[in-house]
């Protein structure tokens, strides 16, 4: 099928809530191919899903021989993948007695750490999560309105209770939302969708100690940082702070869907049986998939090359970023989670980049968002580098002759 025939049909048989362009029908590494064969440079990766690249061979050797041995089984019975990825996630995230629950999506995840935290605060009467403006934690209704962002609320109230916004970066407001009935503060140690905004350290440094002395959790959105993405593990890692439990999904399965809930000891042993349950979590073939992308990272130091090459791109966009200081102001971001931030709307630079076969992501308006894969080579930094310079250069003589 060709693109025009594809975006045809999905006019016709699929409810309009996306308006994409292109149609992929092929991925291999750090390229995705288009309907009408062209290559592009694949710097959305998803969204930070696909961070071991397309269709790495040790991912498909490991789905392909899941599949052949066991599927499915009901969590009524146990499954050997389940636990091993518990425990590795565990032993990764360093929270002392860590303990894993498994879901198939990041606004799951952070609904269940919602149920979670309201669970453990019942018998003290505490149930408000302070959430961040601009932060973002998915589509059902818990999780909108844990979303600081209006655009995604509207119309569709009444909107559950106990969710009160703060600002982000800024310890004092904080302080201001927190009530007797405070249960938790939930916050990402990068705001992906808000805009690429990493947490200041001594944000998530005073977070901690804010929370330990009210008697309230501290929870991480790390349906996005997580998994290597910035460099580390997780993206608290980056600031020496342990949450009291966090969420995690995106690259988790490298696009195969599964998301998780991680606790520490004050939450690991909240849910007893009956609490929560969902009948696709943590599937043999849904965990063999994550263990594999675990052994990648580990095999290939993948985190290692996140720093390196992130290092590499962040040099290169701020030798562009100072080229064109008249609409380009900053580079920021952790790891290979990088933003570079214009004055102007970054969709007609995401639109150029298409056309000339890099994709990337305009978010929050004026931020270009780039996400290669973690195991991204220096010629791909570097073309995808070059493709930036031209097109800026192209954007700016436009600029200048309009
Ligand atoms: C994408 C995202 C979510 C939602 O994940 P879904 O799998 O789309 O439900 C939640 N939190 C953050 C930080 C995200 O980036």
């Amino acid at each position: 099928m060709k693109t025009a025939e594809i975006s045809d049909l999905q006019k016709e048989y699929l409810m309009p809530t996306y308006a994409p362009g292109i149609a992929l029908v092929k991925g291999l590494g750090s390229s995705v191919w288009d309907a009408e064969g062209n290559e592009y440079l694949d710097f959305v990766s998803g969204i930070a899903v696909t961070n071991i690249g397309h269709s790495h061979p040790a991912l498909v050797q490991a789905v392909q021989d899941q599949v052949e041995t066991l599927v499915h089984v009901s969590n009524l019975y146990y499954n050997e993948k389940q636990p091993q990825l518990a425990q590795a996630l565990a032993e990764h995230s360093g929270l002392p007695g860590a303990k894993c629950f498994f879901c198939n999506s990041g606004a799951e995840a952070n609904e269940g750490l919602i149920k979670l935290v309201r669970l453990w605060g019942s018998d003290q009467g505490k149930y408000e999560i302070i959430t961040m403006q601009q932060s973002f934690h998915g589509r059902t209704l818990a999780t909108l309105t844990a979303t600081g962002q209006e655009k995604v609320k509207t119309g569709f109230g009444p909107l559950p209770e106990g969710f009160v916004h703060a600002n982000f970066n800024d310890l004092q407001s904080i302080k201001e939302a927190i009530t007797p009935k405070t249960a938790a503060v939930l916050v990402e140690a990068l705001q992906g969708e808000g805009g690429v905004i990493p947490a200041d350290p001594e944000f998530m440094s005073g977070l901690r100690t804010l929370c330990d002395e009210q008697g309230i959790l501290l929870l991480c959105d790390e349906v996005q940082t997580g998994m290597g993405r910035t460099g580390k593990w997780f993206g608290f890692q980056n600031y020496g702070v342990q949450p009291d439990a966090f969420s995690l999904a995106k690259g988790l399965g490298n696009g195969f869907p599964i998301g998780a809930i991680v606790a520490g000891e004050t939450l690991a042993n909240t849910f007893q049986v009956g609490h929560h349950a969902t009948t696709f979590g943590g599937t043999p073939l849904a965990c063999a998939a994550a263990l594999a992308v675990i052994k990648v990272v580990e095999e290939e130091a993948l985190l290692e090359n996140t720093l390196q090459k992130g290092a590499c791109l962040v040099d290169g966009l701020c030798e562009i970023a100072v080229k064109h200081k008249s609409w380009i102001s900053e580079v920021r971001g952790l790891g290979l989670l990088l933003g570079l931030v214009l004055d102007v709307s970054a969709l007609p630079l995401q639109k150029k980049l298409q056309e000339k076969g890099l994709l990337a992501l305009a978010t929050a308006g004026n931020v270009l968002r780039l996400l290669p894969p973690l195991n991204v080579s220096q010629e791909e930094i570097d073309q995808a580098l070059a493709l930036i310079g031209e097109a800026c250069e192209e954007l700016e003589m436009k600029q200048v002759r309009a």
